[in-house]
């Protein structure tokens, strides 16, 4: 973690909770985000239809509400899309080319770079996800997949998108398998992705949090943080329950402090 950035948590609830318990889990988070505020950034990444509900129920907080997908268009004959412009009301972020994503509906490189414009013209905040496959890593192809990956998401980047534009390196195979990557492997890639943000300028790559996910406990995560182009976690299991994600929020704090 780079003293100049403020550590940020984003929980990804993924296609869980049903209404009630997502507003009380928002409640929860709420809470925990004001304990660390100007200390932590802290995110929950929400279904499409608990985000209003969830935002509204936390409306005086400093929790960052964000959705998990966009579309890449603005509007128009895109049955079962959501635009940027739809969601800004409630949101500050969105979460986009999440491996999920990518193998569950087939997004690609362009297709990101696309929600990422689109995410801007809006007036919000990018969360990318980048991250090798176990075969990609296992055949030696991680660096050239992930740098792939962030070429297509930063071509457009200059200081003003720097500034809406977070990377979460995730290896696909430590996503929700308890199997999480090697702290110094993690901050490895960190570096190579941090390397490639600063093609407009090292100044533009030093405002850009570079979070890691994939199985972060609140048992790990001081170990990821601790790394120095590592700046924050997207969890996803470990951020359905309050209690879980409160550790690894403060625990972040208490590296800060
Ligand atoms: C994720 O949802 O992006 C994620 C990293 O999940 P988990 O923490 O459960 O591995």
């Amino acid at each position: 973690m780079n003293p100049l950035r403020m550590p940020v948590i984003v929980g990804n609830w993924k296609m869980n909770l049903n209404l009630a318990a997502a507003v009380a889990l928002a409640r929860a988070t709420a809470g925990i985000a004001d304990e660390t505020a100007g200390v932590v950034t802290t995110g929950i990444a929400v279904p499409f239809t608990f985000i209003a509900a969830a935002r509204e129920s936390v409306a005086s907080t400093s929790l960052l509400v964000g959705a998990q997908d966009v579309s890449r268009h603005e509007s128009g004959a895109h049955t079962g899309d959501v635009a940027a412009s739809m969601i800004a009301p409630w949101c500050s972020f969105a979460i986009v080319g999440h491996s999920e994503r990518r193998q569950d509906h087939g997004e690609t490189d362009d297709m990101v770079r696309d929600k990422i414009a689109a995410l801007h013209g809006a007036g919000l905040t990018a969360l990318v996800c980048v991250g090798e496959s176990a075969i990609q890593r296992e055949a030696g192809d991680a660096v050239a997949v992930v740098t792939t990956q962030i070429r297509a998401a930063v071509r457009d980047l200059d200081d003003r998108r720097a500034d809406a534009l977070m990377i979460a390196y995730e290896p696909v195979w430590a996503i929700g398998t308890g199997v999480s990557a090697q702290p110094h492997d993690a901050q490895a890639m960190a570096a190579v992705i941090r390397r490639e943000l600063a093609a407009p300028g090292p100044e533009t790559a030093a405002r850009v949090p570079v979070l890691y996910g994939g199985s972060v406990t609140a048992d790990n995560a001081g170990l990821y943080l601790d790394q120095p182009d590592i700046d924050g976690a997207l969890v996803g299991g470990a951020s359905l329950k309050a209690p879980a994600f409160a550790a690894i929020v403060r625990g972040a704090a208490a590296l800060r402090a």
